[in-house]
């Protein structure tokens, strides 16, 4: 059932009711902004939740207002305010569509502020899926999605990544040569769709000239011809593509190292820059590619897991279904790839993560901390831990509040920094209380955040994705051996 189907004999939407909502509803078609026709394209035709595929409103009507998920939710937790807590959103979310809200912008601030950090969703009974319904009340707000720089970026990314990757080592260019400002000045940093990086100088220490597809490419080992069979396929999402190239080959060592062969995927970003933006038709063409690749990689070279190493992208990808359950060419298509996408921080077993490894990497404590999308996204918590317990031992420390979101949030503390900024203070203050030296994480978006944080309040610690972790862990047993 689409976003657009009225039932008129009720005076509601057909699918604002039904039998999942009691609840009597007066429908105002003149003024309900998420349900007009032309904004069908906006929005997706359902959402699946943990208590099965439901549309927008039973799916934001599934939130009882116990306000259980209260404490969890950072912002709240920081404001006291109840507009900015999941129960608020959801309700804000339900009156558009009731109609009972006059006006979409309204609600901006509460649901412009939602890290989608999915911390309530975790602390739910009902399992509500909050982000995605905060997302898509997100799309219905005026302008959002629309803005030249995001869309020419977006455009870019799909139809011309030659040119995106040009312009993206321009931008690099002037900030190797102490001209960042007039890289942001230029409009590059917007025209690549990073607006973040005028603002992350501090995060963005070694913008590199070589992206990792480039290097990935060039790598026999990775792209031997048909006839043999892979383990595993290596997705490189933007983060470490464009920004953090070590993450990726550091990945990729691992996986060599760890679990038999495997191939470079040479794939299209996931598209969850496009999603959140709102540019919903792009993110599904970019997971059409992404899926078609798989499906062409597959005939070659059997079935293998795609590996990818940031939690976002990874907890992404898995929900590919989502974009696709009106199409019932592309649904099992994208189901049957989700299936096969595993993160880094869960594909290594801790026995044969540790087996070839020497001790954590490193002096003093160590400590983990939650991506959101790994912990409250993909229910990964178990799995990082072991392997980190096991190689750090006696310096491993269980980081208090470690699944809280960190602030960054894709571009959240670029867009909204005064927020971002006591989230990150609190973070902060949870890793000098168990003075960590070394801060293990496995999303990009956490190390630039948490990386920037350390280096200006707390120098002596650093942030480490979890693959360069175990890359250095696996380095020092090698030279052990050698000598
Ligand atoms: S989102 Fe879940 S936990 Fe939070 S108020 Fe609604 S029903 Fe309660
Ligand atoms: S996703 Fe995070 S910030 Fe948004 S309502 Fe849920 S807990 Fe709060």
């Amino acid at each position: 059932m689409s976003y657009n189907d009225y039932s008129a004999d009720e005076n509601r939407p057909a699918h604002a009711g039904g039998q999942h909502s009691p609840i009597p509803v007066h429908f105002h078609s003149e003024i309900n902004e998420l349900y007009q026709p032309e904004q069908a394209e906006l929005h997706l035709a359902s959402l699946l939740t943990d208590l099965g595929e439901r549309n927008l409103y039973d799916a934001a009507a599934q939130c009882s207002r116990c306000g259980y998920c209260e404490t969890v939710c950072p912002t709240y937790m920081l404001t006291g305010r109840e507009t900015l807590s999941a129960r608020g959103r959801n309700q804000f979310v339900r009156m558009l569509v009731e109609g009972r809200a006059a006006r979409v912008s309204d609600s901006a601030e509460a649901l412009s502020t939602c890290l989608l950090c999915g911390a309530c969703s975790s602390a739910c009974f009902a399992r509500v899926p909050t982000p995605d319904i905060v997302l898509e009340g997100r799309r219905s707000m005026t302008g959002h999605g629309n803005g030249l720089f995001a869309r020419a970026a977006i455009r870019a990314l799909l139809d011309a990544p030659k040119l995106f990757a040009f312009w993206l080592k321009l931008a690099y260019l002037a900030k190797r040569t102490g001209l960042p400002r007039l890289a942001a000045k230029m409009g590059l940093y917007d025209f690549i769709g990073m607006p973040a990086l005028s603002g992350a100088e501090a995060a963005v220490t070694d913008a590199p000239l070589r992206f990792a597809a480039e290097l990935l490419r060039r790598d026999p080992e990775l792209s031997a011809g048909a006839g043999r069979r892979a383990d595993w396929g290596y997705f490189a999402p933007c983060g470490p593509n464009y920004i953090f190239t070590e993450v990726a080959m550091a990945t990729v060592r691992v996986l060599k190292r760890h679990s038999g062969q495997g191939i470079f995927f040479d794939n299209q970003c996931c598209g969850l820059m496009a999603h959140n933006y709102g540019r919903l038709e792009e993110a599904r063409e970019f997971a059409r590619r992404n899926i078609a690749r798989y499906e062409e990689l597959r005939e070659r070279f059997g079935d293998f897991k795609v590996i990818a190493d940031c939690s976002s992208c990874a907890a992404f990808m898995k929900s590919y279904e989502q974009l696709f359950t009106a199409d019932r060419e592309w649904r099992p298509r994208a189901r049957a790839f989700a299936e096969a996408v595993r993160d880094i921080l869960e594909f290594i077993p801790p026995e044969r993560a540790c087996r070839a490894a020497g001790g954590a990497p490193g002096e003093g404590a160590v400590t983990y901390h939650d991506s959101c999308r790994a912990c409250h996204g993909q229910g990964i918590r178990r799995e990082p831990r072991e392997v980190l317990r096991k190689l750090a031992g006696d310096r491993y420390r269980e980081l208090p509040e470690s699944d809280w979101c960190c602030g960054g949030a894709g571009a959240y503390a670029f867009t909204k920094p005064e927020l971002s900024s006591r989230i990150l203070d609190r973070k902060l203050r949870n890793i000098a209380s168990v003075q960590a030296s070394t801060v293990v994480v496995g999303a990009t978006s956490c190390l630039a955040q948490i990386g920037g944080g350390l280096r200006r309040a707390y120098p002596s610690a650093k942030a480490v994705h979890y693959s360069v972790f175990l890359d250095a862990a696996g380095a020092e047993h090698e030279k052990n051996v050698a000598r």
